[in-house]
C-alpha cells in the first residue's frame, strides 16, 4: 500500500516539482493539500484527482489527525514557519518531510528532531541531492580512495534573487540571506561526500548598504571549513551573482568535477584519476520522486531516513558557526559531532 502524503504549502516548488514528482512515485502519493488559499487549493486537487474536501487551510491543518490515509505530511512552507509546523503535524502522530534548511538555526532544528522523537514519528530533512546517483559517484570516488588523499574541495551555489519583497530576503522568514537557501547545498555535500563533520570554520559575508534588496541578510558569503586531517572546504554562496552550482574535490592523485552540481536536472559529474577522465551517465530520474518514495519505505518499515532531522541540524551547526565567525572576524571550533545535547 501506497503511503498518502499532505502537501503543506502551494508554491513555486509544489506547483512546479512537486505535483509532476509524485506522479512517478512507486510508493507515495498525495492524499491531501494544506494552503490559505482555497481556490488555489482546489485547483490543484485537481491536478492530484483530488477533492475539495482533501484541500485544508492552515487553520484547519490539525484536522489531518482524523485523516488514517495521510500517514506523512511534506513541509514546504517558508522557512520560519517549518518548525511549528513539523511539531503539529508530529502532535498528529504523522511522519514529517520537511524542506532544506529544517529551521531558522541549531537550536530550532534541534527542537524539531526532539518534538519528532518524542512523539514516536520520523523526521527527513528534504536534502534531495543525498539521493543522487551523481552525488552517490562523487562520494564513492572520494572514500574508496580513488583520488588518492583528498585534501581541498570547493563548491559554489549562486543565483540572482531581484525581487525585493521575497521572503527568502526577509530575516524572520528565511532565518538568513543565500546561505542557509542555497550555500546549504555546499555545506551539506561537501559533509556529504567527505562523511565527515567540520572541525571549525572561517568566514567573511557582505551585506551592501546601499541594495534594498539586502536591508536584512546578506549578499554573499565566503566560509572555508576545516576537516579531519587538514582537509580545507571553501565555499561560496551568493543572492547576486550569476547562476552558478559547482563541486570539486582535488585528492592526491585524481579529482572530480561536478558541474552543474545541484539543479533538480542534468547534473554532470567528470571524475579523473590516474586511468584518465571519464563523464558517466546515470538513468534519468526525479529527485523529488526519489525523496517521496524513500520516505514512505522508511515509513512503511519504520526506518530511520538517510537525511533524518540530524542531518538538518549538522547543517545547521556549521551555518550558526559561519555566521558567528563572519560577525566576530574569528576562526570558530565546532564541538565534535554527537554533542546535540550542546544546544538544548
Ligand atoms: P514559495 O514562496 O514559492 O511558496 C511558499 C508557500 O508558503 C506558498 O504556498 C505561500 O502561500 C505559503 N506561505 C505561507 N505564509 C507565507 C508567508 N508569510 N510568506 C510567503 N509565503 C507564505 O516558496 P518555495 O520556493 O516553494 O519554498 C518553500 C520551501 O521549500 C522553503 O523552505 C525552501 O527553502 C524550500 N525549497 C526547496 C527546494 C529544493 O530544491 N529542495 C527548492 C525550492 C524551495
Amino acid at each position: 500500500k501506497r503511503v498518502g502524503y499532505a502537501i503543506v504549502g502551494i508554491g513555486k516548488l509544489t506547483a512546479e516539482e512537486l505535483i509532476p514528482a509524485a506522479r512517478t512515485s512507486e510508493h507515495a502519493y498525495v492524499a491531501a493539500l494544506v494552503t490559505s488559499e482555497e481556490d488555489k487549493g482546489e485547483a490543484f486537487a485537481r491536478a492530484f484527482d483530488l477533492t475539495g474536501e482533501d484541500v485544508y487551510t492552515y487553520g484547519d491543518f490539525d484536522r489531518l489527525a482524523e485523516r488514517d490515509d495521510v500517514e506523512a505530511v511534506y513541509i514546504v512552507l517558508p522557512n520560519s514557519m517549518h518548525r511549528e509546523y513539523v511539531e503539529r503535524a508530529a502532535r498528529m502522530g504523522k511522519h514529517v518531510l520537511c524542506e532544506k534548511p529544517l529551521g531558522m538555526n541549531a537550536q530550532d532544528a534541534q527542537a524539531m528532531v526532539d518534538a519528532c522523537r518524542e512523539a514516536g514519528v520520523l523526521l527527513m530533512t528534504a536534502y534531495r541531492c543525498q539521493y543522487t546517483p551523481e552525488h552517490w559517484a562523487a562520494r564513492d570516488a572520494v572514500q574508496s580512495g580513488q583520488l588518492g588523499k583528498v585534501k581541498l574541495l570547493d563548491s559554489i551555489h549562486a543565483q540572482v534573487e531581484d525581487d525585493p519583497e521575497a521572503w527568502r530576503l526577509k530575516k524572520d522568514l528565511a532565518g538568513g540571506g543565500p546561505l542557509p537557501d542555497v550555500g546549504i547545498y555546499s555545506v551539506n555535500i561537501v559533509r556529504f561526500v567527505l562523511g565527515q563533520e567540520p572541525e571549525w570554520v572561517f568566514a567573511a559575508l557582505h551585506q551592501p548598504q546601499d541594495d534594498p534588496r539586502f536591508r536584512e541578510v546578506e549578499e554573499s558569503v565566503s566560509a572555508m571549513l576545516g576537516f579531519p586531517g587538514g582537509v580545507i572546504a571553501n565555499i561560496l554562496t551568493s543572492y547576486g551573482a550569476v547562476k552558478t552550482t559547482t563541486l570539486r574535490v582535488l585528492g592526491e592523485k585524481g579529482s572530480v568535477l561536478m558541474d552543474p552540481a545541484f539543479p533538480y536536472q542534468g547534473l554532470k559529474l567528470t571524475l579523473t584519476d590516474e586511468k584518465g577522465e571519464l563523464t558517466p551517465s546515470f538513468p534519468s530520474y526525479d529527485q523529488f520522486g526519489l525523496e517521496f518514495d524513500h520516505f514512505a519505505q522508511c515509513v512503511r518499515r519504520g526506518q530511520t531516513p538517510w537525511t533524518p532531522g540530524e542531518e538538518g541540524v549538522a547543517d545547521h551547526i556549521v551555518m550558526d558557526a559561519i555566521y558567528e565567525s563572519a560577525r566576530s572576524g574569528q576562526r570558530v571550533k565546532l564541538q565534535p559531532p554527537g554533542k546535540a545535547d550542546a544546544f538544548r
